[in-house]
């Protein structure tokens, strides 16, 4: 069947006036062969889940070996070896604080679970808090309650009465050379502070050191480190959505380890499972979980998926860790290679601004007539003519950002900034 003929509706796309999707039949490592035998790199790692690449056969092995032995269980009443691993393993990489694991199955839910457990372990306290602080920008799932949570992006305009008010606070952004970085993050806590003295808050949620969706905007452990201050001051509970962050992408396993802060509650997702199958977890403090634990049905977490704790995907996510201690170095050299070639391809181009890096991930805000965001034409533009040169690069309106596998080799690397430069120049 032609895609254009496809009964399928995608996702983030206005059907009447996309091409037909491009199919892929096969994935090795960066590269995505299509239908009509062209390789694509893809570049941001496939909404920055697949960690280790395409079809790794690490990943691929797990599976087959799990498949044979249990697939999928209810997991109310039954546990299993892959998922009882996989919790005590993360609990070693992450803070102390952490203590207790909930499954889910993708990143929105891990976030409606963090907003759920939150909101109750208020309630069962007998202390109930309704309001939650968020940033500007800030993109948690699109699902009504993360959209509420996140929402400050463009495209959520239509849904707006259905989502839960919030109080949103700027999100301190920055980027290389920026030389007011201090006086925004000092005036950012004035207001959360001013927040907190105001109103008695559940929680506070934030994408830790780099915003994704909203325009891979980045922000300083500093910062990350005052706020748990604040968070601890006033004695509301710090949620980190880690869906994005999470195993390796900041340059560290977790952004609360780069930043040496540890949240009450953590959302983990994407390359939970190497990025090769739907898995989500919810961390949560001991505290927290004492305040379900009780006599009383009704203070438990009655909250649960068909899906939660999916064995194939636990074993994936084994193996997946196994691969990020053996190879710590994959995702902490990237940062100085973004830089290098950066610099020597991009640095001084009229069209770029605001170059940041963090980890494995680069971004930059390319300069043109309209107005910056998500609704920026060049995006779309750009995606095509860097598909037509053999590059899957998807910028958030005129953001355009690099979210590499981390097997990409320096020379793959280098030649995507060459081209970026060769299009640019042409625009
Ligand atoms: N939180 C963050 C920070 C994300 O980047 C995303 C996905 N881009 C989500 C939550 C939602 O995850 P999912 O798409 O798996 O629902």
């Amino acid at each position: 069947m032609n895609s254009s003929d496809s009964p399928i509706w995608r996702p983030f796309t206005q059907m009447k006036t996309t091409p037909p999707a491009l199919k892929v039949v096969r994935g090795d490592g960066i590269w995505l062969e299509l239908e009509d035998g062209r390789r694509v790199m893809d570049c941001i790692s496939s909404w920055w889940v697949t960690i280790h690449g395409h079809a790794h056969p690490a990943l691929a092995e797990a599976l087959y070996h799990q498949a044979k032995q249990l697939e999928q269980v209810i997991f109310a009443d039954f546990t299993h070896e892959p998922a009882e691993q996989l919790a005590r393993r993360l609990l070693t990489h992450l803070p102390n604080s952490l203590t207790r694991v909930f499954f889910s199955d993708n990143g929105s839910t891990s976030v409606e679970v963090a907003l759920k457990m939150a909101y109750q372990y208020w309630l069962n306290q007998g202390e109930p808090r309704t309001r939650f602080l968020g940033f500007e920008g800030g993109y948690h799932g699109d699902t009504i309650g993360a959209m509420s949570i996140g929402g400050s992006c463009d495209w959520w305009q239509p849904f707006r009465p259905l989502m839960f008010e919030m109080d949103m606070v700027p999100f301190p952004a920055t980027f290389d050379e920026d030389s007011e970085v201090e006086n925004t993050e000092n005036q950012v806590l004035e207001k959360i502070e001013s927040c907190l003295k105001r109103d008695r808050y559940a929680g506070i949620f934030i994408e830790p050191l780099i915003q994704g969706a909203g325009g891979m905007r980045i922000c300083r452990s500093q910062f990350l480190r005052s706020l748990q201050d604040l968070a601890h001051q006033f004695g509301v509970l710090l949620i980190y959505d880690e869906v994005m962050t999470g195993f390796g992408r900041t340059g560290e396993l977790f952004a609360c380890l780069k930043s040496n802060t540890a949240p009450d509650i953590l959302c983990l997702s994407k390359g939970l499972s190497g990025g090769c199958l739907p898995l989500a977890v919810t961390l949560a403090s001991e505290k927290i979980y004492r305040s379900f634990y009780s006599d009383d049905a009704s203070k438990a977490f009655l909250h649960g998926h068909s899906f939660t704790g999916n064995p194939l995907a636990c074993a994936t996510g084994l193996t997946s860790l196994t691969l990020l201690e053996q190879f710590p170095q994959r995702f902490r050299q990237l940062e100085s290679r973004h830089r290098q070639y950066l610099n020597e391809h991009l640095k001084e181009h009229p069209r770029v601004e605001k170059i940041r890096v963090c980890g494995t991930i680069a971004a930059m805000e390319i300069t043109t007539q309209e107005q910056s965001g998500y609704f920026n034409t060049i995006g779309s533009h750009l995606r095509d003519r860097f598909l037509e040169l053999g590059f899957f690069l998807r910028p958030l309106g005129n953001t355009l950002y690099l979210m590499p596998p981390y097997c990409i080799t320096d020379d793959e690397l280098e030649s995507v900034y060459q081209t970026i430069r060769k299009v640019l120049d042409t625009i």
